[in-house]
């Protein structure tokens, strides 16, 4: 965005379409590759690759704002994964609390997303003001946030840059679909049926998911086994009411892979602070019965070596999309070998169609522009004064 010829840059995500081994350019904005003051910084909405991902290659001085929680994941995530992010932010976003940049003023507003401390943009500059989604859902655990901001929208917006995940190029579009609790019903009942192990495939960074097994387990009986990653995010969230290592239901087992790395790293501080709370593939295997596991692949052959598979069931919890990939149907065989039924549970991060029809009309925009949406020529079938815009096209607000 340019006002009075400063700059800002809302995300800077790495496409979800390119493979991750393949390089992808900055795009080209002065003062992303070089020093430029007039780039006043980016703004990052939320901790996704496809939002991120490219930060680490701009300059280091250009400021960074993000919220304070993401930052903190992403900066544990950094030693466990590579999609981490080490980058000190310059400032945090808070909900619904205003700061300025140059000619800009930037309210962030909490969401519902799949990321934990995700945030839409509210940009005013100049007397034009720009409502930015990010990604947002209205069906997860902070489904009141969605609902909140339909209440208590802003005075006036003359652009939503709207997230259109669900407005999809083939098939029916999705107006409505599982939604997070509905998640925790269906974990509840596969913890009440299995009668091993509930290996738990989903991704450590999605908050509201580590609370639904938490949730589904518990009330089935089951503890809860996260890995040394799964207990450092839950950590690096700050709050008491995220699941725990040193919550009673909450047991921490600490793959191979993750020893080697502490190892490596000489990090032993990170098993020192679960240490009470580690669980060994002894008892793992012997109360397989009363415990749900946070699974992955690198896992399988140390915990089938020492019986833990016997009678499990499996769970995805992620885009089932990635099933199709080559680790994906290796993971299938992995457990079809071993008589291993594989269940899907999963909700999608993001809004469904009744969802942002209901978004538009409560936040009254000018114009909707479409983006992060596989069919943007489709909006017009679902939201009034949609205005398509190119990549790389330079427009007024
Ligand atoms: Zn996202």
């Amino acid at each position: 965005m340019e006002a009075q010829g400063a700059r800002l840059v809302l995300d800077l995500g790495r496409p979800i379409t390119v493979p991750k081994d393949e390089d992808v350019p900055l795009p080209p904005v002065p003062g992303l590759r070089d020093v430029d003051p007039s780039l006043l910084g980016v703004i990052l909405s939320h901790p996704h690759l496809d939002h991120f991902g490219l930060l680490e290659k701009a300059h280091a001085s250009v400021p960074l704002y993000m919220g304070q929680a993401a930052a903190a994941i992403l900066r544990e995530a950094a030693f466990f994964s590579p999609s981490g992010l080490t980058r000190a932010p310059t400032g945090h976003l808070r909900h619904r609390e205003p700061f300025t940049l140059g000619p800009f003023a930037i309210t962030p507003f909490l969401n519902d997303h799949s990321a934990f401390d995700a945030y839409s943009l509210l940009v005013e500059a100049e007397g034009r003001a720009l409502f930015y989604t990010g990604d947002l859902r209205a069906h997860g655990r902070k489904a009141a946030l969605f609902d909140q901001l339909l209440r208590r929208p802003p005075a006036h917006i003359d652009v939503l840059l709207m997230e259109g995940t669900h407005v999809r190029p083939d098939g029916g579009p999705e107006h409505r679909g599982a939604s997070e609790e509905d998640i925790e019903a269906a974990f509840r009942q596969t913890c009440v049926t299995s009668p091993g192990l509930v290996l738990a495939m989903f991704s450590p960074q999605n908050i509201d998911r580590l609370v639904s097994v938490y949730k589904a387990g518990v009330s089935a009986g089951r503890d809860l086994v996260v890995d040394l990653y799964t207990a450092a995010i839950a950590a690096a969230t700050g709050r008491e009411t995220i699941p725990q290592a040193h919550w009673e239901h909450v047991r921490v087992y600490v793959p191979q892979a993750q020893r080697t790395k502490v190892i490596r790293a000489r990090a032993f501080e990170r098993v020192e602070a679960v240490r009470s709370r580690r669980i060994y593939g002894e008892e793992l295997a012997a109360r397989r019965g009363e415990l749900v596991l946070l699974f992955r692949a690198s896992m399988g052959d140390e915990l089938a070596r020492t019986g833990c598979l016997d009678g499990a069931t499996a769970v995805w919890s992620m885009w089932p999309g990635y099933l199709r990939e080559p680790s994906g149907v290796a993971l299938s065989t992995f457990l079809a070998d071993r008589g291993i039924p594989l269940a899907i549970h999963h909700a999608s991060g993001h809004a469904f169609i009744a969802d942002l029809q209901r978004l538009v009309d409560g936040l009254a925009p000018q114009r909707v522009v479409p983006i992060h949406s596989f069919a943007t020529d489709r909006f017009p079938e679902f939201f009034p004064r949609v205005d398509r815009k190119n990549d790389g096209e330079w427009w007024r607000v």
